[in-house]
């Protein structure tokens, strides 16, 4: 069983609490981080808390924690649950407060709630799904506006995985105003004659703490990056895709609405940022 972590106790999974009056629950208001677990050690973990605490201000929500605790809880939960691959997943909701009400709480009164766990994925950096390559299914984008901020907010790509289950795809990436946002639960890039195109950060988007790894250490090996917006035409066309987030590194995509991209195995741009992101990130993870 579990060992977790809530408002400041580690606890067995089925001891863990929260009352029917949290907000995270009631409302979906509340932001999360997943932390990828290589060998033990956080993948990225300033990069996660950074953004962290950026969903937390645009929300204007107050942390319960600081950094330098929240590191000490993620480090604490992989050393009793003996994560070597996995995640460790975190949400700060705006807590409990007497009663259901639309306005937020007074912070003074009704402190954030915070919990952590792990997820035990042993060979979750040598999936073998990485060999083969994901098929994706292109839905509309229905989300709300702030999709910058981290929520637990999550009902629609939860849909839209199960859209795609149902058309026997393994993923969707949403299409707005015509233009691919992103997945379900990653950031998507198609590759064009050599160079990586994805779409800018904006609103619109989650901004990728894997996407901007991704990127930097594709610019440093010397590999053309575009960020602008492109539509599922172009990507159909494209000669390889690939979609990332912390949980699946870098993921290549090898089939779009049924169009096979190239020859429908994973590209090589693809398989060597995956390469390139397991190494690098392995080697600074704390
Ligand atoms: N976009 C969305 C909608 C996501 O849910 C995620 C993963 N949580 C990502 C992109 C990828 O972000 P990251 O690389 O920080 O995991």
């Amino acid at each position: 069983m579990r060992t977790v972590y809530v408002n400041g106790d580690y606890l067995p999974e089925n001891e863990a609490r929260i009352s029917i009056f949290d907000r995270g629950f009631l409302m979906a208001d509340g932001v999360y981080e997943v932390t990828s677990v290589l060998d033990g050690k956080l993948i990225d973990f300033d990069g996660h808390a950074v953004r962290l605490q950026r969903s937390l201000d645009e929300l204007e929500m107050a942390s319960p924690v600081s950094k330098d605790e929240l590191l000490a809880i993620h480090r604490e939960l992989i050393a009793r649950n003996g994560i070597d691959q996995g995640m460790v997943y975190l949400q700060i909701t705006r807590g409990a407060p007497a009663d259901r009400d639309f306005a937020y709480p007074d912070p003074d009164e009704t402190t954030p709630t915070l919990v952590l766990f792990t997820q035990n994925k042993p060979g979750l950096a040598d999936s073998p799904v990485a060999q083969k390559g994901l098929s994706v299914i292109s839905i509309d984008d229905i989300r709300w506006g702030r999709r910058d901020i981290k929520t637990v907010q999550l009902l629609y790509p939860s849909m839209g995985k199960m859209l795609a289950k149902k058309a026997g795809a393994d993923d969707a990436w949403m299409v707005q105003d015509g233009y691919v946002t992103e997945g379900t639960s990653n950031n998507a890039y198609i590759v064009k004659d050599g160079k990586i195109i994805t779409r800018e950060r904006s609103q619109d988007i989650l901004h990728g703490i894997t996407r901007a790894a991704v990127l930097r250490f594709a610019q440093e090996a010397q590999m053309v990056v575009e960020e602008r917006n492109f539509t599922i035409d172009e990507a159909k066309a494209a000669d390889e895709a690939f979609v990332t987030s912390a949980s699946t590194f870098v993921m290549p995509v090898v089939e779009i609405d049924g169009t096979k991209l190239g020859d429908g195995t994973p590209g090589r741009v693809a398989s060597r940022l995956r390469e390139i992101y397991l190494e690098e990130s392995r080697k600074a993870a704390i």
